[in-house]
Parts: C-alpha cells; structure tokens; sequence
C-alpha cells in the first residue's frame, strides 16, 4: 500500500470512528476547516492535557495564560503581521492551482535529500556493522552531489525570499524546472504576495479604525502580558507563559487534511532569558522537547531535525521538530530564539516599558525569548498516523487497530459481560461502576465479544475487561491488552489498581525525568 493510499484510509477511518469530521459537512463542508467528533475531541483534549502538564505542572518556573483571541490591533503591526506576515504564492495557468511558492522549491529540495536517505540506506546494507555515517556523508560522491545541489537550492531560497525578491523566487521555480506537482504542467503565473491574516470588525463603527484581527499565533497574548504575570506571579527571569489556543491562518495552499487548517489550536511557550543566555536555553528546550515526542512513543526514525536556513529577521537560531507523516518529513513544532524582538516592539508601540529588573546584574533589560510552539492538531495527526495499524491476522483475518499511547486513548477500559444473561451484565455493570470514576470507560454488551474488541482497537481503547460465569464464582476477569492481545485473568478487587498502574499519564510525565 501506497503512502497516499494509507492517508487515503486514515482519513476515512478519522471519520468512520468518529475523530475527525470536515466542519459542516451538511453544508458540503468548509476548505481546510474541521470538526472532531466524541473520539476525536477527547484524544485532542488528552494531547493538550500532557503538554500542559508537561510544561506547566513539571516545570515550576513556567506559569500558564488564557490569553483572548482578539486582541488590540497594534499588537499585530508590532509583531510584524500586518507588514510581513505573507506567503508567496504562485498559480498555475494550466491546471488553475495554486501553490505556495516557496513550499514548491522546498519540496523540490525534499527529492535530493530522499535521494541522500536512499544512498545511506544502501551503504548501510553494504558496509554493515562497520558502517560510518558521518564518514560516508562526507565522502560519497552522490551525496556529494546531491548536498550540493541542495545547498545551491537553499541559497537561491535565502537570497529571494531574504530580499522579498519575488521575481527571483518564479525565476528559481523556473530554473529548477519545478512542474505543478498535479498535472506536470510549468506554465506559472508571477509569484504575489498574500497576507494570511483574516480581519473583522470590532462593534459597531465602520472603517479601518475597527479593523481587528483573528490571531494567527498565540505567542503575541503571551508577549502583551509579560509584565502582568510577571509582576503577579512569583516568576523572576529566566521563566515561561504557557498557552494553549485557536490561531487562525488564511493559508494558500490547505489539502492535506488536519495538517494544514485555517483554524487550529497551538501549544506555544515563550521562555523569558537574560540576554546572552539564549544559546544554552535553546539548546535546552530542544532536548526537552525531542524528550517529550520520544515520551510520546514516536519511532526515532520517525523524528528529524530541520534547521532554518532562512531565519526570519527576529531569530538567532531556529529549527523545526519534524515527523515522518505518510506525505513525508513535515514541520510538528517549532523551536526559535527570538531575541528581544517581539517585547522590544511591544515597548516601541505601546510605550510602556517592558524591562525586568536583575537584581544580580543590578541593571534592567528586555529579556530574551527562546520559544516552543507545536500544533495541536499536527501532533493529533502525528498520533493517528503513528497509531494507524492493519494487521494480517492469519487464516484471512485482519483488524483495524490504532495504537493510540494509553494514556492519550479516548476510551481508556471498555468493559463487557461475555454475554447478556446469567447475571453477567449486573456483574460487569459492578466492575464499570467502579472504574469510571477514575479512567473514561465504556460499557458494551451487544454483538459477540469477538466483535466487541475489534470496535474497541479502532478506536484504540487499550484495556478490555470481560466478566465471565468465572467472575461469579471465583471473582476474578480477564483483561485483554490492544496491541498484543494478550487476556490475562485478574482478581475484580485489583481492576482499577492494575488498569491505573497501565493507562495512567503521570507514567508518561515520569519518564519524562
Ligand atoms: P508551516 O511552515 O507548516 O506553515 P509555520 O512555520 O508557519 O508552519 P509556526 O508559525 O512556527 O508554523 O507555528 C507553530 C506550529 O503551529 C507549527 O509547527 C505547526 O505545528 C502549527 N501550525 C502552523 N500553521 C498551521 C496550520 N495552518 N494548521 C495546523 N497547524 C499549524
């Protein structure tokens, strides 16, 4: 099966079982927008649930914020988003699609480092035990040229998009003979600016003057409220805002489902620091963050570094935490060092002074940001992706199964009596009782338990308990485990300790360290 192809079933599986729905549907849906449905709306509850937990429970030098969606419009001329938050796209007068320019020429640059991937791969396969990556990176000739080529890409990226050369960029896509990935065809239409932010009115008054806008980040709540928590909280710098949130993007180009939405929720932290420290936090919040998509359960293989080469004018350093998606290598979350840009800004705008006091240095500055900022619903789609298994189970058996980490599944335990008599049902009605309390449970009892499991692992419910004529003697069930399906028998009185022990978060946050 094809790599589109198993998207292809992802999505209609999302849907099937009750994940993800495109936004009114009935209405024949709304381009890039989506809804999640009972299954999908707790999953992505679970999700935010560990990242907050992670970063504001963990971490008692990081402090959590609700910020508004709107906001005073000169935050967004501060931030740079009225001037510079575009995108350049392109059309192509052929096939009438549009495209971001810039994601063209990346995606080009995407087939040389495939192509790197392969070489390794095969060198590997070659040299065996004895193989030395970093020796062969350097060394073969067709890496050798493939990196310079990408080098070549990456520089002529850096010099239009750097310079706001538009003109340059369409001669790049030109040179490079980049074709509407659709249909082949290189007829393009000049590259133009598109501001992604969408406006609205505030109240009643007509005009610019009203003109507010939906955030595209929820960085700038955190930034326009340094000095409240600061001077409310017992925070003193270095410290974080953590926030959880809709941001809301006009982007061009929205086709591959959740990916790419025009509303979507970010899990953004800003780690205020004494300038000059920003380099070693940097390098700090890396590490922690790849920790937690390892925590997560992601395969290494799975998770890659990308560094920015074309830094944006605020950043000193910046680089993406990026998945292996079935589309390939794609942006989860985003690590940057944004100086003192956005504060020193918001000062200049606002002029109201945005400094911190360092009793050590004995002198005040504009603290440094280092921030971490990951979609929501990437990471959901991560998840999904990661989850997704079809499994031959032998003698023309299969199941759908999905892998979801326990702690994050939207049905922690599902509880059956093996059937509907026999005073099994009360008996297992017992053992749900008592379990919803602490874990999110669900209670079946139609079709036969064969059945019952198979609708359970695709939706990726991890526990089964099953009540048997057993349990009415000798008070014992049997759990049943999603990816081995392995049934273990289990006293009732031990139930909750031993689903706790599996499907508990505060497992995951411990091997967080
Ligand atoms: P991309 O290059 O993919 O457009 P970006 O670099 O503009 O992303 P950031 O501004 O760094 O993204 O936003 C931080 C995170 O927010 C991203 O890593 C991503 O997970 C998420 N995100 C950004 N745009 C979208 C979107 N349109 N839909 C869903 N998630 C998004």
């Amino acid at each position: 099966m094809s790599d589109q192809d198993s998207f292809k079933k992802i999505i209609a599986h999302a849907k099937e079982y009750g994940f993800v729905f495109p936004s009114s549907e009935i209405y024949d849906g709304l381009g890039a927008v989506y809804d999640y449905g009972p299954n999908g709306s707790v999953l992505k509850r679970n999700i935010k649930d560990y990242w907050w937990r992670a970063m504001v429970q963990l971490h008692t030098d990081i402090v959590g914020l609700d910020a508004a969606i709107f906001m005073h419009p000169k935050t967004w001329k501060a931030s740079g988003h009225v001037d510079a938050f575009n995108d350049p796209l392109i059309d192509n007068k052929d096939s009438k699609k549009r495209y971001r320019a810039d994601v063209l020429v990346e995606d080009h640059m995407e087939k040389y480092r495939t192509k790197i991937e392969k070489e390794v791969a095969k060198g590997r396969k070659r040299f065996g035990e004895s193989f030395d990556e970093a020796q062969f990176l350097a060394t073969n000739p067709n890496v050798k040229r493939n990196q310079d080529k990408i080098n070549e890409i990456t520089t002529g990226l850096q010099n239009t998009l750097g310079k706001g050369d538009l003109a340059g960029l369409r001669q790049l896509i030109e040179d490079l003979g980049i074709a509407d990935p659709e249909t082949g065809s290189k007829d393009w239409t000049d590259v133009r600016q598109f501001n992604l932010m969408f406006d609205t009115k505030l109240g009643s008054v007509a005009g610019d003057a009203a003109t507010i806008y939906l955030r595209p980040e929820t960085a700038q709540g955190i930034f326009v409220n340094f000095l409240n928590v600061l001077n409310t909280s017992r925070q003193r710098v270095p410290f974080g805002i953590a926030q959880i949130g809709k941001a809301f993007r006009n982007e061009i180009v929205a086709r591959q489902f959740i990916f790419r939405m025009r509303e979507f929720e970010q899990m953004e932290m800003q780690f205020f620091v004494r300038p000059g420290t920003q380099k070693e936090w940097y390098e700090t919040w890396k590490e922690r963050r790849m920790n937690w998509h390892r925590v997560l359960g992601f395969r290494e293989s799975d998770l890659r570094w990308h560094n920015h080469d074309n830094l944006a004018h605020y950043a000193d350093a910046a680089v993406d935490v990026e998945y292996r998606f079935p589309f390939g290598f794609k942006e989860l979350e985003g690590i940057h060092s944004r100086t003192d840009f956005d504060l020193g800004r918001h000062q200049e705008l606002s002029g109201k002074k945005l400094q911190y006091f360092d009793p050590e240095l004995d002198k005040s500055y504009v603290p440094y940001v280092v921030e971490t900022s990951i979609g929501c619903d990437r990471t959901f789609l991560a998840v999904l992706c990661h989850a997704f298994e079809e499994e031959d189970l032998g003698d023309g058996k299969s199941r759908t199964v999905l892998k979801i980490p326990p702690a994050l599944a939207p049905t922690q335990v599902a509880v059956f009596p093996l059937v509907r008599k026999d005073g099994l049902p009360k008996a297992a009605l017992k053992v749900f009782n008592d379990l919803r309390f602490e874990f999110s449970c669900a209670y079946e009892e139609k079709d036969s338990i064969g059945k019952r499991y198979r609708r359970q692992d695709a939706i990726g419910t991890p526990y089964c308990i099953t009540v048997d004529h057993d349990t009415l003697s000798d008070n014992t069930v049997t759990i049943r485990e999603r990816d081995a399906m392995t049934q273990e028998r289990i006293p009732v009185d031990r139930v909750r300790e031993i689903v706790r022990e599996r499907v508990d978060m505060n497992r995951l946050l411990e091997r967080m360290g």
